[in-house]
């Protein structure tokens, strides 16, 4: 885990925020030199997993595997006053990823327009490589396609449509943020700039593109 602007010192930094990204279609954040990335603010995330479920219905993804989960921690303090944490599990969209370097086929890879880590089914062979290489446990294989599977950040479904990723549009809290990480101008640019943010495992080298804006109330061991 690493900080983008300060060390994040478990305990400090849950800032409220009000951000807008659920209203805003896709076509307003492209400009040229896209590098997509997301922010997941923890401090607004309810564990409601609406993001769980239209992810699914979205890209069709069939029951017993997912391509996104919201794991949730036991409850820290006493009730009636116990709070939860919760923390986004998916597919970090490294700008480094050691799933694609292992792909014998180049089945996987990282898409130049828009630097999303994708698979090409068409040459996926099912070795599975992948699924053991990335550190974030965040690949399966797909039990209809027999192929290798994960969060694309809707690239060929809802981005396609010139939409925003499913899960950023179903959220009620607008705990994500997506967008283009190049320009300098973007909500989510604006958005890492001001905030605590951190990356899970970025001492790896992974470089993720997932932020987190971290919640006060203890740490999820992943
Ligand atoms: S999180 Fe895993 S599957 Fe996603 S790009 Fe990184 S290494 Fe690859
Ligand atoms: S399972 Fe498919 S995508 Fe993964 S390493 Fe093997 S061929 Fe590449
Ligand atoms: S939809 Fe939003 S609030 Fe609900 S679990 Fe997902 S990220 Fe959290």
């Amino acid at each position: 885990m690493s900080c983008s602007r300060r060390h994040f010192i478990a305990g400090m930094g849950a800032v409220i925020f009000m951000t807008g990204s659920a209203q805003r279609s896709l076509a307003q954040i492209q400009i040229n030199g896209i590098r997509y990335g997301m922010v997941y603010d923890e401090t607004r995330c309810i564990g409601c997993t609406a993001c769980m479920d239209a992810c699914r219905e979205v890209n069709k993804v069939p029951e017993g595997v997912s391509r996104l989960k919201i794991i949730r921690t036991g409850p820290i303090g006493e009730f009636p006053t116990a709070k939860y944490r919760f923390y986004r599990q998916s597919c970090q969209h490294c700008d480094n990823p050691p799933c694609v370097s292992v792909c014998p086929t180049g089945a996987s890879y990282k898409d130049a327009a828009t630097g999303i880590v994708d698979v090409n089914p068409e040459r996926c062979v099912g070795c599975q490589y992948c699924i053991a290489a990335c550190p974030y446990r965040v690949r399966f294989i797909h039990p209809v396609k027999k192929t290798a599977d994960k969060c694309n950040f809707c690239r060929d479904t809802n981005l396609a449509q010139g939409k925003l990723p499913a899960c950023v549009i179903s959220c009620p809290t607008k705990a994500l943020t997506f967008g283009n990480l190049d320009d300098p101008n973007s909500e989510i640019s604006r958005l890492i700039a001001d905030k605590t943010t951190y990356r899970a495992k970025a001492y790896l080298g992974t470089e993720p593109k997932m932020y987190r804006i971290p919640d006060q109330h203890g740490e999820i061991k992943e």
